[in-house]
């Protein structure tokens, strides 16, 4: 599913239409009822971790933009017009693909909470946003057929541009469900908190991919920062030295400012050892598919050679205080 970066590259795009009235909806999505969308006015529209919010409220007269969503009409200009495809490289393999779609599940256990004026949205491996424009088959299916994705939710507004959703999920929910204090895209991120959980005795792979430390953080981010910071993925965080886990940390931050930006330039994701066969330097990549006990596993790529095993014992870790 889209990263953190992504998911806020999508935000960019709706900002423009915040204050606008919806003219007329579409799409196929069959847990929503789209046409209750029809004459609301989108009143917000924020980002936390991997999930988009849009509020919604009853339009009563016309409202101009802020001049927040006036200034942030350039940045998403730009990235409306980036003919780059989002985010994850292809192709995936089925299996993960199946996971993330299991995943996504277990993500979302506020289906019960049903109304409110905030629309969650999820989206799967292949989902996106575009503005002012549809996605087009880039390739033939199995039966040579160019089929042009269905969008799930297509929200027209009376200024005559639209907003189409692709692959996602959508549910009624009463309020973001937001913590800015673990997103590691957002500037109240905590990385106090974040380093104390990093800390955790548990291998590192799996702590960087916690939502509740880590919001926005996915599969891509977390194999190409450990191999930035010359971290085994299955070293327990209590082996690493302090220092290893801030530069760790840093390069989550880094990282994933980067490739927003990137990606708001219309660039593309250049991984180093993600879905690859070698890393930079030219050593042989090893690939493993490791998760907690009875938790959620990902595929994982590591170079043996820049990323060597901590064993307990080795070096001089920082004291850990137990
Ligand atoms: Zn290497």
């Amino acid at each position: 599913m889209p990263e953190g970066p992504s998911v806020r590259k999508f935000q960019l795009l709706t900002s423009p239409f915040v204050g606008q009235v919806v003219a007329k909806v579409g799409g196929s999505s069959r847990k929503l009822s789209v046409n209750d969308l029809n004459a609301l006015r989108l009143q917000d529209s924020q980002v936390h971790g991997k999930n988009l919010y849009l509020a919604f409220v009853a339009a009563e007269g016309p409202v101009g933009p802020t001049a927040q969503e006036t200034a942030l009409q350039g940045e998403a200009a730009c990235g409306a017009h980036c003919p780059a495809q989002d985010g994850a490289p292809h192709p995936h393999s089925q299996d993960e693909e199946l996971q993330e779609a299991q995943h996504s599940k277990s993500e979302a256990p506020e289906a019960a909470e049903g109304q409110g004026n905030w629309l969650r949205i999820h989206f799967g491996m292949f989902g996106s946003v575009r503005a002012n424009e549809f996605s087009r088959a880039s390739r033939a299916n199995k039966r040579g057929d160019w089929k042009d994705p269905v969008p799930r939710l297509v929200l027209h507004f009376e200024s005559g541009g639209f907003l189409v959703f692709y692959n996602c999920r959508m549910l009624w929910c009463s309020s973001p469900r937001a913590d800015p204090a673990s997103d590691i895209l957002s500037v109240e991120f905590h990385r106090g908190r974040a380093l104390r959980a990093l800390c955790a005795p548990e291998p590192v792979c799996y702590t960087l991919l916690n939502q509740r430390y880590f919001s926005g953080l996915g599969n891509i981010i977390k194999n190409e920062i450990l191999y930035l910071a010359r971290i085994h993925p299955l070293t327990p965080g209590s082996l690493l030295a302090r220092s290893d886990l801030e530069r760790l940390l840093d390069c989550a931050v880094q990282f994933s400012s980067e490739w927003l930006h990137n990606k708001l330039r219309g660039h593309g994701l250049h991984p180093q050892v993600y879905q690859k066969e070698q890393c930079p330097q030219g050593h042989p990549l090893m690939k493993g598919t490791f998760g907690p006990l009875g938790g959620f596993k990902r595929l994982t790529w590591w170079c043996p050679q820049c990323q060597p095993e901590v064993l307990p014992g080795d070096g001089d870790p920082s004291p850990v205080t137990e």
